[in-house]
């Protein structure tokens, strides 16, 4: 059976019952259907918030298809919730991007899924339509003021760094001409579209904490420079009003329901080898208000997702997680191990134990963060019992806590050990999280400290460009901004090839953006990109609708 297939056999509760058992008095939740409601941000409360354990769901590097730390994460929070521990589990938001390309959703799968599947992949309650909207509005009014007499700032085209975005993967837009026809169709400029989950205005809506601090934000964002080089922002063209006003329902959190029949929080929906990564600390805190335990999931591997989680978002939302469970799957270590990807099924025990270390590195990643770590075997059907054997003595050797989670076969009920170790855990209460830099260090020392300790880097390089960078970032009085590094999720290097534990490597900084609004700095690694292509053979090719309107081909 296929995701959809298993989805399509749960009768949904409605979801005024689902806001009821989250806390939510039913006649003040937004209903955008049956099953989906948007949250009024009144219902966060900072006091309870506080009381809730975080947990962190996070990953070893990871294969192509993704090693289930959505899946893990909703499997989790029903095993917690059968436990009687009060959980939410809080997402993000999927891209079409990776929808019709090659990853595909991001709503878990088998019996670990959060529904209604097809709607929150396919739009959902059109967040990322308003995001789009408000980057895109920003675009038009720049190019708008080039054009104007009468109000002009006197830009200078060439300098101006903001885009626009779609949500799809359209590698035809990443560098476009735009303003061509003639005197009064705009001034001819190069510029170009990324993807709507890198947008600056999705990191900014993930990092905002309310309206005013939204605004704040996008008021913030830098443009470009006029003739005379004086920077300019957003708010300079007097933008972020009308931005903030199109993100109206955007900023407040969705709930859905998970399989089980628990409430699951969906919002925000930034990619963590481009952006911070992690779901709005707006729907984190939603979570953590009504909650006792909350689990939530950042991007792609530890190196990437958790360490943006931990020194960015947690920084500056003043969040203390609890524990790390560290998604690892048989498979990846197997690939990590020098394995084919189209062998990953047969057993190979030589693979994968030399696989292991990138999930020891990881794991002394986790540490440094001093946060308690349970490893979390997810479980596929063709794992043998030779190879969980060596993961685990793997882990009794360094003295780690380790369950092998049957989320996807059995949901809630395959996660249960896991569960009881994630309890035992929050209650002996190691956790003594701390950053691991200082937002005010030199940025140079934090790209060092992040490459070195994190990734395993025997050194960094600048190019000519990023050195440039450094001192544009310096004119602007924004040193002081923590530092998102962009960076390939296929290794702990920047070099998609480096599988395992690399060593002895020089990750090169290409070049660094600046992102004031959202307030990261975001130095670029390796190749990645910020508007991805399509596969040759698109999983748009499978998707389809029949005359009742049902969904087909979405996994
Ligand atoms: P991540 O969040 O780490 O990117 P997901 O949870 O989205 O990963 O899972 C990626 C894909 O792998 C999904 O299509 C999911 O259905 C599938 N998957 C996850 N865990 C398992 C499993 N144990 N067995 C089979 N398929 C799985
Ligand atoms: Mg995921």
């Amino acid at each position: 059976m296929t995701d959809l297939d298993i989805a399509k056999t749960v009768t949904l509760k409605p979801i005024s019952e689902i806001a009821k058992k989250f806390g939510v008095d039913t006649e003040d939740i937004e209903m955008y259907g049956k099953y989906k409601a948007k949250l009024p941000l009144k219902y966060i409360d900072k006091e309870n918030a506080s009381k809730s354990h975080l947990i962190l769901v996070s990953a070893i590097s990871p294969t192509p298809a993704g090693e289930g730390k959505t899946t893990m994460s909703i499997g989790l929070s029903e095993g917690l919730n059968r436990l009687g521990k009060k959980t939410t589990v809080v997402l993000r938001e999927p891209s079409l991007g990776p929808v019709f390309g090659i990853k595909g959703g991001a709503t878990g799968g088998g019996y670990s899924q959060v529904l209604p599947m097809e709607d929150i992949n396919l739009h959902f309650t059109g967040d990322f339509s308003a995001i789009e909207k408000a980057h895109n509005l920003l675009s038009a009014i720049i190019d708008n003021n080039i054009q104007s007499k009468t109000n002009s700032l006197q830009l200078d085209p060439r300098t101006i760094s903001w885009k626009r975005v779609v949500d799809l993967n359209d590698r035809a837009l990443r560098r476009v001409i735009v303003g061509l026809g003639g005197t009064t169709s705009g001034i001819p400029r190069e510029t170009g579209f990324d993807i709507t989950a890198a947008s600056e205005i999705m990191a900014i809506l993930c990092l905002a904490q309310n309206i005013t601090d939204l605004k704040t934000r996008l008021g913030n964002i830098f443009i470009g420079y006029t003739f005379n080089k004086t920077p300019i922002y957003a708010k300079d063209l007097k933008a972020e009003g009308a931005m903030a006003a199109l993100l109206k329902d955007a900023i407040k959190p969705n709930l859905v329901q998970t399989i089980e029949g628990n409430p699951a929080i969906i919002h925000g929906g930034p990619f963590a080898n481009i952006a911070q990564g992690t779901n709005s600390v707006i729907a984190t805190l939603m979570g953590m208000s009504h909650s006792e335990y909350t689990v939530t999931e950042a991007g792609f591997g530890f190196d990437l997702g958790a360490e943006k989680f931990f020194d960015i978002k947690c920084q500056s939302a003043g969040l203390t997680p609890k524990a790390v469970v560290l998604t690892t799957t048989i498979r990846a270590l197997k690939y990590h191990g020098g394995a084919e990807l189209n062998s990953l099924t047969t057993e190979n025990l030589e693979a994968l134990k030399k696989g292991l270390p990138n999930l020891e590195k990881h794991l002394e990643n986790i540490t440094k963060f001093k946060v308690p770590a349970i490893i979390a075997i997810n479980k596929f059907s063709s794992d043998t019992n030779a190879e969980i054997d060596i993961i685990k003595e793997f882990a009794t050797s360094k003295g780690v806590k380790i369950a092998l989670a049957d989320i996807w076969a059995k949901g809630g009920e395959g996660a249960l050990n896991l569960a009881k170790q994630v309890i035992e855990v929050v209650k002996s209460n190691t956790s003594d999280f701390r950053p691991l830099y200082h937002w005010k260090s030199p940025v140079k020392d934090k790209i060092e400290t992040i490459a070195k300790e994190i990734y395993g880097a025997e050194h960094v390089d600048y190019t000519k460009k990023a050195k440039a960078n450094l001192r544009k970032i310096a004119d602007l009085g924004l040193d002081a901004l923590p530092v998102c590094i962009a960076k390939t999720q296929k290794s702990l290097s920047d070099n998609p090839k480096l599988l395992g534990r690399p060593k002895d490597f020089i990750i090169t900084v290409r070049e660094i953006e600046i992102a004031s609004g959202a307030g990261f700095l975001i130095p670029i690694t390796g190749d990645i990109m910020r508007m991805p292509g399509l596969p040759a053979h698109p999983a748009s090719e499978h998707i389809d609708i029949n005359d009742e309107g049902e969904i087909t081909g979405l996994f």
